[in-house]
């Protein structure tokens, strides 16, 4: 397990999945009924972009910094807010220091009677998290493999709630596990809404998972496509892409409207996005 994340925190490919994850749970939280968010490759939840990783590599410089140096106006603020409320919360001076990972996307935005299960196999990011966590009642953080987690933790005890799957894709055969993790955990738990995230560097691999999706028996399949520059297999990470199941209705509509306006921002060359609904409701 190479995978630090502290390297490419707040970068594009994170400013879209997380800007998604946001919208998802702002989604979540127009019931009253509680909701459980299960992030199976959670990471450390808030990183500092100022630490030397994160400078040695830059990408926080050309994702959210870009992002936060237009703020939006209009449909695209109100869209954009329940993601910026938590950038905003974590860094209370006028300059970016910390970002924040999915897990604390997901603590800041639940609400009391939510509930928030954080599963990280790196042993000293595990720490990390737990460490972060431990205060707060409402989260639970477990060492474990993620892939190991999406098989015991769902369905969970809450009707409603997210699966977010977004592993670091250092392994071979991750597309294959993703695809056949997500139709396993969606025949235990039908009605949950499942996001997982990928680099789109092999474009087989990723062509593979959306024919796994839409050969099961699943309905509502979401599937969005984010670049910054030409996909390239080799060198750095240029486009990226999420296929979300039982998608918020809402979703496919908000994103045709966020991932113009991120595509302009963040673009290194030929940037581009799609948003799909490769299979229907
Ligand atoms: N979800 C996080 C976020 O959005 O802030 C980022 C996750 S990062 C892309 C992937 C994480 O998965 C890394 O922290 C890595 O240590 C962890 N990881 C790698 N293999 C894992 C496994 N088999 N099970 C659980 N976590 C794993």
């Amino acid at each position: 397990m190479n995978y630090r994340h502290l390297y490419h925190a707040g970068n594009f490919a994170d400013v879209v999945k997380h800007a998604t994850l946001a919208r998802v749970l702002a989604y979540l939280a127009r019931k009253s009924a509680p909701y459980r968010v299960i992030d199976t490759h959670a990471g450390i939840g808030i990183y500092d972009v100022l630490a030397d990783e994160a400078e040695r590599t830059g990408e926080w410089r050309d994702g959210i910094g870009r992002i936060l140096q237009t703020p939006p106006e209009g449909g695209i603020a109100e869209l954009l807010a329940p993601y910026f409320s938590v950038v905003s919360a974590i860094n209370p001076g006028p300059e970016l220091s910390a970002y924040p990972g999915s897990p604390e996307i997901a603590r800041h935005l639940m609400r009391k009677t939510d509930r928030l299960t954080l599963v990280e196999k790196h042993p000293r990011d595990f720490e990390t998290l737990a460490a972060l966590y431990r205060p707060d009642r409402r989260i639970k953080t477990v060492e474990l493999d993620g892939w190991l987690a999406l098989g015991a933790f769902v369905p969970p005890k809450e009707k409603r709630g997210l699966v977010l799957v977004d592993p670091a894709f250092e392994e071979p055969g991750e597309f294959d596990r993703l695809a056949s993790g997500l139709i396993a955990a969606h025949k235990r738990w039908p009605t949950g809404i499942y996001c997982a995230w990928y680099p789109a560097k092999d474009a087989t691999a990723v062509a593979g998972l959306a024919a796994a999706l839409v050969g099961a028996d699943i309905r509502d399949i979401l599937q969005i496509g984010f670049a910054v520059d030409e996909p390239q297999a080799v060198g750095p990470l240029a486009a990226c892409g999420m296929v979300l199941i039982n998608p918020p209705w809402t979703l496919g509509d908000d994103l045709r409207t966020v991932l113009p306006w991120f595509a302009d921002r963040m673009a290194r060359g030929r940037a581009g996005w799609s948003v799909d609904q490769i299979v229907p409701e």
